[in-house]
């Protein structure tokens, strides 16, 4: 069984319907893809994608990059929301939520600040909810994890996890996985698989993070969903495992840190 812990399915870059392309990853044997929201607009389109496809569950939230066009009132509306999808077992966290200090519109001082707030205003959302997170990870591990010890989430994912040792721990230690995805496929990204290769694998998930990061084979064609066993044996062959194992594990991985979507892998 494989999971694909992060994937925008309804990106419009597919240039195909969102059934479509979950159709052909899961004739790739891609049992299950985690869907997060991205903004306000995008959060009925999500939960309609979970709703239409059987193997697709679904997360909410603002993202980063979303957040310059974001308001307040779009945060009430995201509280509305998931209190709302607390009765759809197909809602499994808030994400993809998190900062950004790579992109340089995102990275001025005011839109930093408002980075935090939204990032902070929705920790709390995850918090009081008892949900975990997906999080948007760029250039601020630190500033995350300080967060998350101020407001003590459920855990969940760090999605294209890039950082140290020391902050890799950091995250696990707080009850999160790290998202692995088309990145380590390069061999120049000499970080992100020496990581892939010496974390415990109990601390790995799987992604895509389709249409974005294609894999190297792929590069700079659209990614898919449907590339994740492809994915799952550079992480094998990176760690020097069979691939069964890498499949096995990364999956038990997602359903403990998302119990939501682990119920409903049981059912
Ligand atoms: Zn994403």
């Amino acid at each position: 069984m494989l999971v694909d812990s992060h994937c925008h399915l309804d990106a419009v870059e597919f240039g195909r319907t969102p059934a479509e392309v979950a159709d052909e990853a899961s004739a790739q044997g891609v049992d299950w893809i985690v869907v997060p929201a991205v903004e306000r607009a995008n959060f009925a389109t999500v939960a309609e994608i979970a709703r239409h496809h059987p193997r697709c569950v679904y997360a909410l939230g603002i993202h980063p990059m979303y957040v310059p066009r974001a308001d307040e009132q779009d945060l009430q509306r995201l509280r509305e929301q998931v209190a709302a999808a607390m009765d759809d077992p197909r809602f499994v966290a808030v994400g993809e939520i998190g900062l950004d200090f790579f992109v340089p519109e995102l990275k001025e001082p005011a839109m930093r600040d408002r980075q935090q707030h939204f990032y902070i205003e929705q920790l709390k959302i995850a918090r009081d909810f008892g949900l975990p997170v997906i999080l948007h990870v760029r250039r601020s591990q630190d500033q995350l994890l300080k967060q998350l010890r101020r407001f003590r989430v459920s855990g969940g994912i760090a999605h294209a996890f890039n950082g140290s040792e020391q902050q890799a721990a950091a995250f696990t230690d707080l009850g999160f996985v790290l998202g692995f995805g088309g990145a380590m496929s390069f061999t120049r990204a000499l970080q992100i698989r020496r990581l892939a290769a010496n974390l415990p694998l109990s601390n790995i998930v799987l992604e895509t993070d389709a249409p974005d990061i294609s894999p190297a084979w792929l590069h700079p064609a659209i990614n898919t969903p449907a590339q994740l066993p492809r994915i799952a044996a550079v992480l094998a062959e990176l760690r020097g495992q069979p691939v069964a194992d890498i499949a096995r594990h990364t999956t038990q991985n997602v359903a403990r840190v998302l119990p939501r979507l682990g119920s409903l892998m049981m059912a």
